[in-house]
């Protein structure tokens, strides 16, 4: 599959909002993306992914902002004239059709030569991995393969883009982690632009070449997963990105790029990533602890050991009464005592009223 007219070199959203009986669910969102890309919307229920994700399909009309395709407007155009191909969590699947008609729905509907559609089809056939599979129909195949149905038919006419939401979230565990192999082998073979709606951080992480990351409507943050993993923007994206201690300490130096904190042994020093007020939360991914002596020594007793193969998950409390979740190589008991370290550049220190991520992702 290597027919280039399709491919473009830049999309373009301005300032694309979009409102609800006054409430904003897109609220000016600017993004660039380049030809080629795979760019991952990313963020709790609600934020306004799949709003975004509906606004660039043509489902939903903008109520402010453009959207340019290589330098010709696009968000006046019907969903048809975009041309866009689209991968849903619900498969969406024609269900007396088989799996071959259905990838090729698109292309009779293009009125593309039928030997060339037959090549195609084939070709996209193959790169899903659905060969044995070609003539049954939805209803006998397991959802895996149906999502796979899916991402041909998508593909099969190399759009413009690709756009997927929630592509994996109703496959289990064990499933998703294929899937989201495959997704990733299909994109490096095309090389087609791709926009990825998940609330999935590790999902997000995995596949994309950038996040953005998005709440109540608003961009956080828009990086590489690199970017985003390790210099969070704020405490909602870092809560959201695994930062999963957020300890709430009195302060008892602010320089200009450090800061340290009371308790936590001899004290905590950690990089200052927000104007400070009165009260602070250092953020602390579990994996950025050591079991051992080092910077930001501080002794605790291990209470929940759990297993996780060659780590173990451990919740442990400090002489002060602060919880702290940590990972360990060596293998813990429930009432050890052990000294645990951070290295000052991983304590990301915010003001405690920017707002956290919810609960359920911290
Ligand atoms: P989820 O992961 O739960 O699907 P999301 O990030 O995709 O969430 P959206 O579906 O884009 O979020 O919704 C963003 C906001 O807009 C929410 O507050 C939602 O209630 C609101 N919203 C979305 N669609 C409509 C609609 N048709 N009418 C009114 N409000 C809507």
């Amino acid at each position: 599959m290597s027919r280039p007219s399709t491919k473009i070199s830049e999309l373009r959203l301005d300032h694309v909002t979009r409102e609800f009986g006054g409430v904003r669910a897109l609220d000016g969102l600017d993004l660039t993306i380049t030809g080629g890309e795979f760019v991952a919307l990313l963020g709790p229920s609600g934020c306004g992914k799949s709003t975004a994700l509906n606004c660039l399909a043509g489902l939903l009309p903008l109520t402010g902002g453009t959207i340019t395709l290589d330098g010709r407007r696009i968000d006046t155009l019907q969903p048809e004239q975009r041309g866009f191909g689209m991968v849903f969590q619900n498969y969406a699947l024609f269900p007396h059709m088989s799996v071959r008609s259905n990838i090729g729905f698109g292309l009779r509907m293009a009125k593309v030569p039928k030997a060339d559609a037959r090549r195609r089809v084939d070709e996209a056939i193959r790169l899903v991995q659905l060969e044995e599979h070609a003539d049954k129909f939805p209803g006998q195949l397991s959802g895996g393969q149906q999502q796979r149905v899916a991402i041909a038919r998508a593909i099969v006419l190399e759009p413009p883009l690709v756009l997927m939401d929630e592509p994996l979230s109703n496959l289990d565990a064990k499933l998703r982690l294929e899937m989201r192999t495959e997704i990733k082998r299909i994109h490096q073979t095309l090389g087609l632009t791709t926009i990825y709606v998940t609330h999935d951080q590790e999902e997000a992480l995995s596949l994309a070449d950038r996040l953005v990351l998005l709440r109540q409507g608003r961009v956080q943050q828009i990086g590489s997963p690199e970017e985003v993993y390790t210099e969070p923007a704020n405490r909602f994206v870092a809560g959201f990105m695994g930062y999963r201690n957020e300890i709430e300490l009195p302060v008892s130096q602010v320089n200009e790029k450090t800061v340290v904190l009371d308790g936590l042994g001899g004290g905590l020093t950690g990089v200052r990533r927000d104007d400070l007020g009165e009260r602070v939360v250092a953020a602390i991914r579990p994996e950025d602890f050591t079991v051992g002596d080092g910077p930001n020594a501080t002794e605790i007793t291990v209470e929940v050991v759990e297993y996780q193969g060659r780590e173990q998950a451990i919740q442990g409390r400090t002489g002060d009464g602060v919880d702290l979740h940590l990972r360990a190589d060596a293998r813990l008991a429930p009432g050890d005592r052990v000294t645990v370290s951070v290295p000052p550049e991983r304590v990301l220190v915010f003001a405690a009223e920017s707002p956290a991520a919810p609960e359920e992702v911290a």
